[in-house]
């Protein structure tokens, strides 16, 4: 040992989001992360919103250079959000590729909403690939103030970093439109349980053919206490830890009394 420090090398964090590359809250995200580390942004190029966990294998993807409001280069893709994280790990980024954080999502990712949501379903992708994800969330859409959110994630990210996650974990984290003040603190959460108010739209195209819209109006939840909703809904910082292992693991036993059999 020399006795001279080993050189430092900056954490290298990849971001992404489901509202496309233009979106604020990417912007806020990736300038508050490059407090943290070296920052690379691979997004796709439109609003992918509430598309689920896509991995585009009937297409080919383009990846394109673009250069962000502050004059920073990203990488665009015509891809879903986690098609994005897909083609970091690939090779479209230089790796190693420490951490994923998606976001800062305009509107909420609450209990169920994580199947739908590409915010969510991105920092699946990263914990797909074997490294810790963050999914970040502001929920109410259009809220113009970001930098809760930002701040949060900062200071999650570092933790994340410093602590690890386990494998095939990552954590959802919703922020409410709210203040510094205002925040009644950060509570650790289960996945509360939404309640959709979907309605079908049916209209005629204008050669008489009818098309459907899924629409009506968003979504509420059950306020049960220790769940995200409830935590929003209070002032709080909601972070649900999430794992990629969906086995009902309630059901097992009873399951396998069934004594299943052709
Ligand atoms: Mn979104």
């Amino acid at each position: 040992a020399s006795g001279m420090s080993e050189p430092v090398t900056a954490p290298h964090i990849l971001v992404t989001n489901d509202d496309g590359i233009t979106s604020p809250g990417i912007l806020a995200l990736k300038d508050a992360l490059a407090a943290v580390g070296r920052v690379t942004v691979l997004a796709p190029s439109r609003n992918w919103s509430a598309s689920g966990h896509v991995k585009t294998m009937h297409k080919p993807l383009r990846v394109d250079e673009v250069t962000l409001p502050d004059g920073a280069l990203a990488l665009a893709t015509d891809g879903a959000p986690s098609d994005s994280v897909a083609l970091a790990f690939l090779g479209m980024v230089e790796r190693p590729i420490d951490i994923v954080v998606s976001g800062i999502n305009n509107g909420a990712n609450l209990g169920h909403d994580v199947t739908y949501s590409g915010t969510v379903t991105a920092a699946m992708e990263g914990a797909i690939a074997g490294v810790p994800a963050i999914a970040v969330s502001l929920t109410e859409r259009g809220h113009p103030d970001l930098s809760l959110a930002a701040q949060f994630a900062v200071r999650l990210t570092r933790e994340v970093l410093a602590r690890g996650l386990p494998p095939a974990t990552l954590l959802n984290v919703n922020v409410p439109p709210v203040s510094t003040d205002e925040l009644q603190g950060i509570l650790v959460t289960r996945m509360g349980l939404r309640i959709y108010r979907d309605e079908l739209v049916r209209r005629l195209d204008p050669r008489g053919r009818p098309y459907y819209w899924i629409g009506g109006p968003e979504p509420t939840g059950v306020e049960e206490e220790g769940t995200d909703i409830w935590a929003v809904a209070h002032g709080y910082i909601s972070v649900t830890p999430l794992q990629l292992d969906l086995t009902a693991r309630c059901m097992v036993e009873a399951l396998t009394d069934w004594r299943l059999s052709l």
